[in-house]
């Protein structure tokens, strides 16, 4: 019973306001079948054991009646908590959010980012990259604390953008609000020379950033006519890249545009987000580079679908979402008939927090197999991080669980039904008990 009664401690708020997580006791996890992330395959019963937050045994065979202290997730399947390589934790779109842009504080982000949070833990995220954003970095060491309950966050900081592209804070202002503030710089995240992205890049250091992310072309939401052009040139892309290397730093690359996306592939970074119009030669590029690709169908789909709507979007941003949105989901399935290595993101806080599983089937109705996916989510994701203490369940690794309901490679939908999680051996989410 002793891990029902802490689970049952950690879901109510009290305990989660009072500080650091009580530490996780051991855990014993029945399960049904469990996801092989290395081989893509389910493999029938088993029994995981927990402790000190990581995983201690994973050995075929359950008992044959629920065992007291166990948690019996003998109709469900586990697998290694999900990564999105893809969110910004601190806002969710909404036809007002370019308005809010000029009325909310940083602190009002920094509040909303906390539901946001945790909605995507609950739904089987046990980590995330944060790909732009102030709020977080501190919100990575509050979560980390135990102050607030979310995934792990990889966190970008500001994303690095040049004048008028596609992280340009400023974009959209009226002259008096410009000339108030003055040109961005590389503080703002906005680079016009090598140096500007040398200097940028030590600033989201000193600022406590885990990785860079830079917008090599244009992008559909921000308030600028282009969401293809490219935005850097190589001399630029290659000083952000090459000044990263220096503080251990992997770079993820916003891009729509091939030329864009080429240049930044050719520099070295480690991720192309996005990828809208990646063509034939931007795929053999980024096979032979071993760049990742992370497609966000999530976001394309929900801009698409938005755009349809009066008023959702400003309209210099209307067209762009139509169109680009429109396309990604069949980039994602060309580029994976093409061998290139597809890891998983959503975008997610331009569609709504929580929601993030659903790229799982948007990838299936792309023509990527259900393992696939799941794979991209776990064992790849890690690779795209460069850490080794997740993505697997195996000893030794960080005890990061969650179990879905069936089958998940015969019924991707149940992606949407995370019913147990657990983050570092604490249980976040636990089945219905009797
Ligand atoms: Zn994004």
């Amino acid at each position: 019973m002793r891990v029902l009664l802490l689970s049952l401690a950690l879901l109510a708020p009290a305990a989660a306001l009072a500080g650091p997580p009580e530490p996780a006791g051991p855990a014993e996890l029945h399960c049904g079948q469990l996801f092989d992330a290395r081989s893509g395959r389910l493999l029938g019963p088993h029994t995981v054991q927990v402790r000190d937050g990581h995983i201690a045994a994973v050995r075929p065979g359950i008992p044959e009646a629920p065992a007291a202290g166990a948690v019996d997730l003998r109709g469900h399947a586990c697998m290694p908590g999900w990564t999105d390589l893809h969110v910004h934790l601190e806002d969710q779109s909404s036809p007002q959010s370019y308005a809010e842009g000029f009325r909310l504080d940083p602190v009002d982000y920094a509040f909303r980012s906390v539901g946001y949070a945790e909605k995507t833990l609950l739904a089987g995220f046990t980590s995330v990259r944060d790909l732009g954003g102030d709020v977080a970095p501190r919100l990575r060491d509050a979560i980390a604390q135990g102050r607030v309950r979310g995934p792990r966050i990889f966190a970008a900081g500001r994303s690095i953008a040049t004048t008028g592209g596609h992280a340009d804070p400023t974009n959209g202002w009226n002259h008096l609000l410009s000339d108030l503030h003055g040109p961005p710089g590389p503080a703002d995240g906005v680079v016009d020379s090598v140096d500007g992205a040398r200097q940028a890049v030590r600033q989201r250091y000193k600022e406590g950033s885990d990785l860079i992310k830079i917008t090599a072309t244009g992008g559909v939401l921000s308030y600028a006519r282009s969401g293809d052009a490219p935005q850097f040139t190589d001399d630029e892309v290659r000083a952000v890249v090459e000044t990263a290397r220096d503080y251990g730093y992997r770079v993820a690359a916003h891009a729509h545009g091939a030329e864009g996306m080429k240049r930044a592939i050719r520099a070295g970074v480690t991720s192309i987000e996005h990828g809208t119009y990646m063509d034939e030669e931007a795929m053999r590029l980024i096979k032979r580079h071993g760049t990742w690709y992370i497609p966000t169908i999530h976001a394309g789909r929900f801009v698409a679908d938005k755009a349809k709507i009066d008023g959702y979007f400003p309209e210099v941003v209307r067209p762009k979402a139509a169109r680009i949105g429109a396309l990604i989901q069949e980039t994602a399935g060309k580029a994976y008939r093409n061998g290139v290595k597809i890891a998983f993101g959503t975008d997610m806080g331009v569609g709504p927090h929580g929601d993030n599983a659903r790229e799982f089937i948007y990838m299936v109705e792309a023509g990527i197999p259900a393992a696939v996916a799941l794979q991209a989510a776990t064992i790849r994701a890690a690779e795209v991080l460069g850490v080794d203490d997740q993505g697997v369940l195996e000893a030794g690794k960080r005890a990061d669980i969650l179990a879905v309901p069936g089958d998940p490679l015969a019924d991707i939908n149940v992606v949407m039904d995370v019913a147990f999680v657990m983050k570092d051996g604490v249980v976040y989410r636990a089945p219905d008990t009797p």
